[in-house]
């Protein structure tokens, strides 16, 4: 028989879901497993007070099984907040599969992990994320109706990438707006850290306008194509954070700005379309501050892509998708004033508008 007396750090191990310090009162966690397809996911329901949990599905070679939980833990929280902000009837949701996106990624594993979506009766609707394309939700499509962002002829909105990065645009505008006075990024130094389907149609946008734009990403491959279409500067240094830029777009993965980066950064202001930037939200979110460096919060300004799979549930048109997603620019100006003003974080400027959303749409539900 085991010893009862069990040691506080064993205890710690022994509450491995709810005591992750990124549990956040999740109502639901589900682990699914597929010994034929060799799919191993979590689906994080991180609360449904609003609506059903929204957000997309991530794939990643995550390097163990806890990295994969707190992924889809923190990720499903944001997508909770971002929906409330955005004004939207979604609750907060995602998915994790286990995996190389480019090697273990079939038809049949996708088919699988939708038949998962599917047994939860629409409490859980996917989408895209990192490691997912359209033609992959096409494939869930097949097995569930609990799914977003398939293709335009298949009735779907289409990739939510370029609206997202639309967004992001409007959010980095009224940053500009509120730290120069000015929202023309025109000769702005931006670095875009991250050249994917978010990161080049920032850097569309960016170009156009003029901006002087520098990209950085693993993918020598992705750098060369890009730079060579828009004509913007490869970033060839080792450490992009000391660099003197006017704004740092973070458009790959999140937490990157964390105790090692903070103390760095050159950028006067952050915005950027990757998820959960902040390593510690009220932590980072309060150096952030203090250093006078404007963070446009992530989950208000990469908003676009749920607006862009929210019009496929609720019919919107293409004008209705664009309106929505340029409010994104006055939205991002109040919460960045509301900060000030308050002497608050804009993290928690943000966040406080969301929660009261949920908490008072709670109120009405439980009358
Ligand atoms: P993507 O997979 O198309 O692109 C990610 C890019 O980042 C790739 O080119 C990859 O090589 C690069 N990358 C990975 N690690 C890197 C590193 N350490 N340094 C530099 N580059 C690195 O993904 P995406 O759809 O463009 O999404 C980008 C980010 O935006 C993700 O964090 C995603 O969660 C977030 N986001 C995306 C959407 C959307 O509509 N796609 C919506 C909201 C938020």
């Amino acid at each position: 028989m085991t010893s009862e007396i069990i040691s506080s750090k064993e205890l710690s191990k022994a509450d491995p879901v709810f005591g992750q310090n990124s549990f956040d009162d999740h109502e639901q966690i589900v682990f699914c497993n597929d010994k034929d397809t060799g799919l191993k996911a979590i689906i994080g329901i991180h609360n449904t007070v609003l609506g059903p949990a929204l957000g997309g599905t991530r794939m990643w070679n995550y390097e163990n099984e806890w990295a994969a939980l707190n992924d889809v833990l923190r990720l499903s929280r944001g997508m909770t907040y971002k929906s409330a902000i955005t004004g939207l009837n979604l609750g907060g949701g995602k998915a994790v599969i286990i995996g190389d996106a480019k090697t273990q990624k079939t038809p049949e594993l996708m088919r699988r992990f939708g038949e998962f979506v599917h047994s939860l009766s629409g409490r859980y609707i996917t989408a895209e994320d990192v490691g997912m394309a359209t033609a992959d939700m096409d494939t869930v499509r097949e097995v569930t109706p609990y799914v977003t962002g398939i293709s335009q002829n298949k009735g779907g909105a289409g990739n939510p990438s370029p609206i997202t990065a639309y967004g992001v645009f409007m959010g980095m505008k009224a940053a500009a707006k509120f730290k120069f006075g000015s929202d023309v990024l025109e000769d702005k130094k931006v670095f875009v850290q991250g050249i994917g389907n978010v990161g080049e149609a920032l850097v569309e946008h960016l170009s156009n306008e003029g901006a002087k734009v520098t990209i950085a990403d693993i993918s020598q491959e992705r750098l060369e194509e890009v730079s060579s279409k828009y004509g913007v500067n490869i970033y060839n240094g080792s450490d992009i954070y000391s660099e003197a830029m006017d704004i740092y777009a973070p458009c790959a993965l999140g937490a990157t700005i964390n105790d090692e980066t903070i103390h760095k950064l050159q950028a006067k202001i952050i915005a950027g379309a990757a998820n959960n930037q902040l390593a510690e939200e009220n932590k980072h979110g309060r150096l952030l501050q203090e250093r006078g460096i404007v963070y446009a919060p992530d989950f208000l300004i990469n908003a676009g892509g749920i607006i862009n799979v929210y019009a496929e549930l609720e019919n919107y048109d293409r004008q209705e998708i664009m309106r929505k997603t340029e409010n994104i620019y006055n939205t991002t100006l109040e919460i960045l004033e509301n900060a000030q003003a308050n002497a608050i974080t804009t993290h928690e400027a943000a966040f406080s508008i969301a929660r009261d959303r949920i908490d008072t749409r709670k109120r009405e539900n439980s009358k």
